[in-house]
């Protein structure tokens, strides 16, 4: 079958031919219908040899949606033919965080050695994927696969982060959505559904801009240094009650932390490797809180994927065929895409 792997550190991915894999005891095999990519996966192919953590070479791609192919011996649950979206952030399944769904909080998955498929076990860009347990399928109910490909991730994630803030996003509100991509563009609905606040949405790109008001958002800002300023001024000099960076560099924070209101929320969403001093005396409005969240739980993502059943929100996606998923991630790299990618591993 086709795969897509990062094989050596610095090198770009390749389509490569490799055998079919085999489901292990509880195991299952699927046949992949669609698979999403993700700025991280930009992120964990930049990193530098002596830290990469996962093996080589290794298949891309955490955003999976396939049918069920075949069942390894003891696996039960689901049955061949099922559509299902895998749920990724894989955990020991036994804790106190895992017994809650909430797998992507698992303090001994690391330990144990479980990785995430595309992030350390083999993905999704590929024609087939082995899952390490059926409970981390997720029934998709007759949801385009598709569609469903980029919530395990792309719609997961800020659903996670949002729902942490819910409580804050009352009418007269505001949240600032800072980077309009894969996952911007579904948090900008996410927050049009679940919350009356009003969305103002950065970003440095004008086409991104415009993806943010076709989804929902009621501003839109340039990503620069007077955009905090902006912030404030749309907001009678308050700021925003929730900041959510799907960027997370040095300059997007400094936007953030400008932009909150006392009492609000700073959520680090994006990878980019900034940070920013909490605490007395560094500068933030009184009482504000930071956090900097991973992936979304089990529940979580059952939530979404009805949300989209729903049809409340729905991927802006451009789709490739396995052997362009390559130039797809230079046209990500490059800012190109708008949306999220689907790669379809049969056409
Ligand atoms: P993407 O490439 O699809 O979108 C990024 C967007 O940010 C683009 O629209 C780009 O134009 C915009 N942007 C770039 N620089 C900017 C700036 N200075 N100001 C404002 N906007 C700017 O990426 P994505 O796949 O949506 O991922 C977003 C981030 O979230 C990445 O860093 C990714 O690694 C991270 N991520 C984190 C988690 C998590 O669990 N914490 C999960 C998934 C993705
Ligand atoms: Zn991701
Ligand atoms: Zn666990």
């Amino acid at each position: 079958m086709k795969a897509v792997q990062y094989r050596t550190v610095g090198a770009a991915p390749e389509v490569v031919e490799v055998p079919v894999p085999e489901p292990g005891p509880g195991q299952v095999l699927l046949k992949v219908t669609a698979a999403g990519l993700c700025h991280s996966d930009l992120a964990v192919m930049s990193w530098p040899g002596e830290q990469f953590p996962y093996p080589l070479p290794m298949t891309l791609g955490h955003e999976g949606v396939g049918t069920v192919a075949a069942l390894g011996t003891g696996a039960t649950g689901v049955a061949e033919g099922d559509d299902v979206a895998v749920y990724g952030p894989w955990g020991c399944g036994r804790c106190r965080k895992c017994a809650q769904g909430k797998e992507n909080c698992c303090p001994h998955a690391a330990g144990l050695g479980i990785m995430p498929p595309g992030l350390g076990s083999p993905g999704a860009l590929a024609e087939y994927m082995v899952v390490d347990s059926p409970r981390h399928l997720v029934p998709l109910n007759g949801l385009d696969p598709v569609q469903a490909a980029p919530l395990t991730d792309a719609g997961l994630t800020p659903y996670h982060a949002i729902r942490a803030s819910l409580r804050k996003l009352v009418p007269g509100s505001t949240a600032v959505v800072i980077g309009v991509g894969g996952l911007g563009h579904l948090a900008v609905q996410l927050l049009r559904a679940l919350t009356p606040a009003r969305v103002v949405a950065l970003d440095v790109s004008k086409e991104k801009l415009e993806l943010a008001r076709a989804v929902g958002a009621h501003e839109t800002l340039l990503s620069d240094d007077g955009a905090a300023v902006r912030v404030r001024e749309l907001t009678s000099g308050i700021g925003a009650e929730v900041v959510l960076d799907f960027v997370g560099v040095e300059a997007t924070l400094a936007v953030a932390a400008a932009s909150v209101a006392v009492a609000g929320d700073v959520t680090v969403v994006g990878i980019g490797g900034g940070t920013f001093a909490v605490g007395f005396g560094g500068g933030l409005p009184f009482e504000v809180s930071a956090s900097a969240p991973y992936w979304g739980s089990r529940g979580e993502l059952v939530e979404v994927l009805e949300l989209a059943r729903q049809g409340v929100v729905s991927s802006h996606i451009e789709t490739f065929t396995i052997e362009d998923a390559p130039l797809a991630y230079e046209r990500l790299h490059a800012g190109k895409i708008s949306g999220r990618v689907v790669v379809l591993p049969h056409g």
